[in-house]
């Protein structure tokens, strides 16, 4: 069979269809009129939930890395239409789920045959996989390790990771960055939400934190609603970004409850590994920045060598 045989339409479908990364086309107004298999997967938004829609109706609402969001002044899309130029980028997409996903994004105008601007075509692409601490247990091992709720390493694993790093560290003589993260009263939405939401927005957080991350730094649940992130050569600059940009990311995800959005923070503390301390003292020094962060007003980062 000849590929000329088959009609181009229906070849287009399946190609769309078929393919790894996500796709849409806007119109010049940025309303959606075509959304594929993949963009329903990578977002948990069906094509019934956004045909129609414009993509700034508070649908996948991209932020930066500095949680700016792109639908207000620097959407790519936006912009291709204005200068008919193409454009990636780096951004965060908001899942039906409420946790953020890390996407490279990719726009181009579309023309129709008479050479008129008809609208935008933007390509997504899922870069969960590459960073993301969110691991499938597969043998027994692991899932003693793993937390069952979050998908991420457990105490134990986290403290055996730690252990780790800092001899690394150590031997190599490389920095290692540690943060310490907790929610911010998060005993309130248990207490007004039920355990189940909290459930839920333990899940949200963990994701959008994991997302956020390189593929070489490793995220645990530390205990209830405690997380710690390990970071091997890092900057202190370098870790007060990837600070800020988690506490951004969180801040700007949120969970569907009876048709509110129900949003948390997070506090944090984050240091580098001295050179002849052990991991209890880098642990301790972590949280005690973590709760100069809550007592100084909850959804901030303090660093400190
Ligand atoms: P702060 O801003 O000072 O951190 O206040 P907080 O309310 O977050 O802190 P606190 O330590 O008082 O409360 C933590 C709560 O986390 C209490 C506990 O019920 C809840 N928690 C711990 N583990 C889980 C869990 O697995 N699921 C749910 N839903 N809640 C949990
Ligand atoms: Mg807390
Ligand atoms: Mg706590």
């Amino acid at each position: 069979m000849d590929i000329d045989e088959l009609g181009q339409e229906s070849l287009f479908r399946v190609l769309l269809d078929n393919i790894y990364d996500g796709v849409y086309f806007t119109d010049t107004e940025r309303r959606i009129f075509y959304w594929n298999a993949a963009a329903e997967r990578i977002t948990g938004y069906s094509r019934e939930e956004v045909l129609g829609h414009s993509c700034s109706d508070n649908l996948l609402i991209h932020v930066d890395d500095d949680g700016r969001s792109l639908c207000r002044g620097h959407c790519p899309l936006e912009a291709c239409l204005q200068d008919k130029e193409q454009r990636q980028a780096h951004v965060y997409l908001h899942h039906k789920d409420g946790h953020r996903v890390p996407v490279f994004v990719s726009v181009a105008p579309i023309y129709n045959s008479s050479g008129t601007l008809v609208g935008a075509l933007e390509t997504f692409r899922d870069m969960t996989p590459e960073i993301s601490a969110i691991r499938e247990a597969e043998s027994l091992r692991e899932m003693a390790l793993i937390c069952p709720l979050t998908g991420i390493g457990n105490r134990r694993y986290t403290e055996e990771m730690l252990e780790k790093r800092v001899q690394e560290a150590k031997r190599l003589q490389n920095r290692l960055g540690l943060l310490m993260i907790d929610i911010d009263h998060f005993k309130r939405v248990n207490d007004t939400y039920g355990h189940e939401v909290g459930d839920l927005v333990l899940k949200t957080v963990a994701r959008t934190l994991a997302g956020a991350m390189r593929s070489y730094d490793f995220l645990g649940r530390w205990g209830e609603e405690e997380f710690v992130a390990i970071l091997p050569n890092v900057t202190l600059e370098a870790l007060s970004s990837v600070g800020n940009r988690l506490l951004v990311l969180v801040a700007h995800s949120s969970q569907e409850v009876s048709n509110q959005m129900l949003t948390v923070t997070i506090s944090i503390g984050g240091t580098l590994l001295h050179p002849d301390e052990e991991s209890r003292e880098f642990l301790r020094r972590a949280d005690m920045l973590m709760y100069q962060s809550k007592n100084s007003g909850r959804n901030r980062l303090t660093i400190a060598a």
